[in-house]
Order: structure tokens, then C-alpha cells, then sequence
């Protein structure tokens, strides 16, 4: 057995629950600021975790929680606020942050944990022994979450017992009787709250996340007919609509253009991409997952030097978020008295960024700006998040302005580049395979209105 064992990859020698117990310790360690009131509001949680190729997981460079989006007419042309904050897009760009500083550092000629100098004069790369592992305590919004339910048996948390169905195993499948396909959930006895919730929908786990424009829509039909698998969707929610693209979607595109985004990429040699994908407790189908995140992208082909279409591991952990939508409802199944009063229970609005970085690490912010600013100074500095597109720029403007001269990156060096779009489509190959992604798996990716990019 042992040597068995020691002839897995690498990989495979971190655990999913020791991914997720890291992360979440890490969210515990944090200051309560942000975070969801207890028993009244839930949130997402993300993560990125530096690991090594032998198998050891190192730190958390990266954590976000996050439910929310803004609508289409909060978007602003100066890149100060956050559009999509669901915890996913929360964590990566913090990634994004904490890889400028280790830029910045090398650049400095300091050491880093994680880059070392390529081959071509101004790029750098990873150090071989080291990958990154992104966690979340949920199935990512979009077409990843469309779960067939007879699909979701291999998945640790369904059904929560009731006090009458205790003696079911917490691993067992929702028991599916005769007459059952109209989803009725009213004839059947011993359904959980959440069970029901689910069993009103039939025989799907329903996504909120709507077809992007341009795509048919859902047919609506009853079961597993009602949606639409593999298709772009922007993200869930009531209120003005939105131009974010579901997690699921991003997270698709991460996979094939990585997750350093277009600036960071004028100085690495190649993308930077998660070697797994590891989700806490929650409903989970590893077929829809895979679908989502890379079978939509697999046959993408004539990608620049440096991309592919990375397979992601994935993997699912037994642990669960404590403030996730399931707990948060389950507490009041074991302790009913505790039950708010209906409607009283809602997604936290707050989003906690925390990154391993020298200068604020934490950055909390509600609806795209720093938490607690007044609407009058929305448009000052002092209401930006850190994690921004426009701070973001900023700090990779003060990476390009710390590089000495002989190490800037061609891309750069003698352009006349001004604003944040400039230099974005200035990362040739980046673009090249964002260009082939799109035509060639994602026709209808919606295009951001390109003046929201002109600021400098
Ligand atoms: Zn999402």
C-alpha cells in the first residue's frame, strides 16, 4: 500500500478536506468585519492555495467571500468599482494582487516564493515545484450548478435528516418514488426543508443564472428538460440585469487563458493556471462540473505558446462552510425557536478580499466600493477597492515603473500606451487566445462597453 501510495502524483497527496480545513481556518482568523450576520445571512466563500508539485499544501494567497453583483448602470467608466463580487471573482483578483507584488519583488531583485526568471529577458515563470489550487464552498453559479438530482447521489450532504429520517445516512440519495417525475413535492412524507425547496423544481437543481443575449433561452419545460446545458449564462439575480458572466463561465475561460488576467501576463511567459478545483460540502455533480469548467473549451485548438485547455482536477470535500446558505437554514431545522421570522434570512451584501500581500491584505467592500463609504465620496480614491480594475492598474503601473530599463518586458518597452484598455490589448498572445476561446467555444461572450476601459 505504501508504495502506492508514493507513486500517486503529487497532486494527489493533498487531501480535499485539508484544502478546505486550510481555507477555512484562514476565514476564521479574519476579523469579523464582512462577515455574515450568524443565523441571519450567508455568504460564498473562495480561495486560492499555494501548493507544491510533491503534494504540500502551503498557504492561502487568496480568499474572498461574496453573493453580489451590480447592475448595468452601476458600472463606471473610471474602473473604481467591483461589477461582480461573488466570491470566485473575489479571489482571483486578489491572486491577481498578490502575483503583482511578486513581481515586484523580483523585478526589485528580491526573492519570491513562487517566480523565477524564463528563458526571454523580462518574463518570468513559476518555480517547477510550485501550483495553485483554487477552493470554494460551493458549486460555481451557472451551468455547472444545472444537477440533474439522480446525479447528486455520489455527493456527501443530501438529504439533511429530519428528525424523523435520522436513521438515513447523511450520504444517501434522495429516496425517488413511483409518480414522482411531476415533482410533487407535497405526496411525499420525510422531505427536508431544503429538499423540498429543491423537489418544487423537479428533477433539477435550477440555476438563477439566465442564457447570456443573443442565446435561446431555457425551454422551461418540467424536469430535466428546464434548462439549456453548456450554454453562457450572466450571473443570477433579481434587479437590473447584469453583464457578468456566471462563475461557472469564468471560471471556463481561467482554464484557458489562466488567471493572471491580460496585465500580468506582459511579464509572465506563459498563463497561470489552478491545478484543481477542490468544493466544500454542497450539492455537486463532477459530470456537470467538468462539462462547465473544461468540456465546453476542449476542442479549442490553435492556442499561442503558453496557453492550453487546462484539466482541471476536481474534487469535492466533506467539510462545510459554516456560514453557507445550508447551515444557515439547517440551524433552524435543529433549533426551530431560532428561526427568524420569513424573508429575514438573505445573502450577505458585504465582500471580504484578503490576499497574502505586505500593504492591506484586507480590503471589505459593499456594492463594488469600500465598505462604509458615503455615496458622496463614491469617485475619491478613499472608496476604491484595492482589488479594482483601476488599482489594480495602478499597482501594475508601479511594477512597470520599478522594473529597471534592460528588464521591461518587450511588449512594453518604446509603446506609447496610455490607458487601461491600451495596455490590456497590448498582451498579444493573451488576446490572440482570447480571440480564439471566443470564436471558437464562446461566440457569444458578451463584449464590455469599451469606453468602461478607457481610464488611465
Ligand atoms: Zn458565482
Amino acid at each position: 500500500m505504501l508504495s502506492e501510495v508514493s507513486l500517486k502524483r503529487g497532486a494527489d497527496m493533498w487531501s480535499a478536506d485539508a484544502v478546505a480545513r486550510l481555507c477555512l481556518e484562514r476565514y476564521s482568523e479574519l476579523p469579523k468585519r464582512g462577515k455574515p450576520e450568524p443565523g441571519r445571512e450567508w455568504s460564498l466563500l473562495a480561495a486560492v492555495v499555494r501548493a507544491s508539485a510533491q503534494g504540500a499544501l502551503e498557504e492561502v494567497v487568496s480568499l474572498g467571500t461574496g453573493t453580489k453583483c451590480i447592475g448595468q448602470s452601476a458600472m463606471s467608466p473610471r474602473g473604481d468599482v467591483l461589477n461582480d463580487s461573488h466570491a470566485e471573482v473575489i479571489a482571483r483578483r486578489g491572486f491577481v494582487r498578490y502575483l503583482t507584488e511578486q513581481l515586484r519583488r523580483v523585478v526589485c531583485g528580491e526573492t519570491s516564493e513562487v517566480l523565477q526568471p524564463a528563458d526571454e529577458k523580462g518574463k518570468w515563470r513559476l518555480q517547477p515545484d510550485v501550483c495553485f489550487l483554487f477552493f470554494t464552498t460551493h458549486t460555481p453559479c451557472g451551468d455547472a450548478s444545472i444537477i440533474p438530482m439522480v446525479e447528486t447521489e455520489a455527493q456527501p450532504c443530501w438529504p439533511v435528516p429530519t428528525e424523523e429520517s435520522s436513521d438515513a445516512a447523511p450520504d444517501e440519495k434522495p429516496k425517488r418514488q413511483a409518480g414522482e417525475q411531476g415533482g410533487v413535492a407535497t405526496k411525499r412524507p420525510r422531505l427536508t426543508e431544503r429538499e423540498e425547496e429543491s423537489q418544487e423544481e423537479a428533477d433539477l437543481h435550477r440555476t438563477g443564472a439566465k442564457c447570456v443575449p443573443g442565446a435561446p433561452e431555457d425551454p422551461r419545460a418540467p424536469g430535466l428538460g428546464y434548462h439549456r446545458v453548456g450554454v453562457l449564462r450572466v450571473k443570477p439575480g433579481r434587479g437590473e440585469p447584469t453583464l457578468s458572466l456566471s462563475c461557472s463561465d469564468k471560471l471556463a475561460r481561467w482554464a484557458v487563458l489562466g488567471c493572471q488576467g491580460a496585465l500580468l501576463s506582459h511579464y509572465l511567459e506563459g498563463a497561470i493556471y489552478f491545478s484543481a478545483l477542490v468544493t466544500s460540502k454542497c450539492p455537486y455533480s463532477s459530470q456537470a462540473m467538468e462539462r462547465a469548467l473544461f468540456t465546453r473549451c476542449s476542442q479549442v485548438t490553435g492556442l499561442p505558446s503558453g496557453f492550453h485547455v487546462q484539466q482541471l482536477q476536481l474534487l469535492q470535500s466533506s467539510l462545510e462552510f459554516p456560514h453557507s446558505h445550508a447551515v444557515v437554514h439547517g440551524s433552524w431545522q435543529q433549533d426551530p425557536a431560532r428561526r427568524p421570522p420569513p424573508g429575514r434570512v438573505s445573502p450577505c451584501g458585504a465582500a471580504i478580499s484578503w490576499c497574502a500581500v505586505s500593504d492591506r491584505p484586507l480590503d471589505v467592500t459593499a456594492n463594488g466600493y469600500k465598505q462604509g463609504v458615503t455615496k458622496k465620496a463614491v469617485g475619491t480614491a478613499h472608496a476604491r477597492s484595492l482589488i479594482c480594475k483601476a488599482e489594480l492598474f495602478r499597482a501594475f503601473l508601479a511594477l512597470l515603473a520599478a522594473t529597471p530599463r534592460s528588464h521591461i518586458p518587450q511588449s512594453l518597452s518604446g509603446r506609447d500606451l496610455h490607458t487601461y484598455w491600451d495596455y490590456k490589448q497590448a498582451a498579444r498572445p493573451y488576446q490572440d487566445a482570447w480571440l480564439q476561446l471566443r470564436n471558437q467555444a464562446f461566440p457569444l461572450w458578451p463584449r464590455g462597453p469599451r469606453h468602461l476601459l478607457q481610464f488611465e
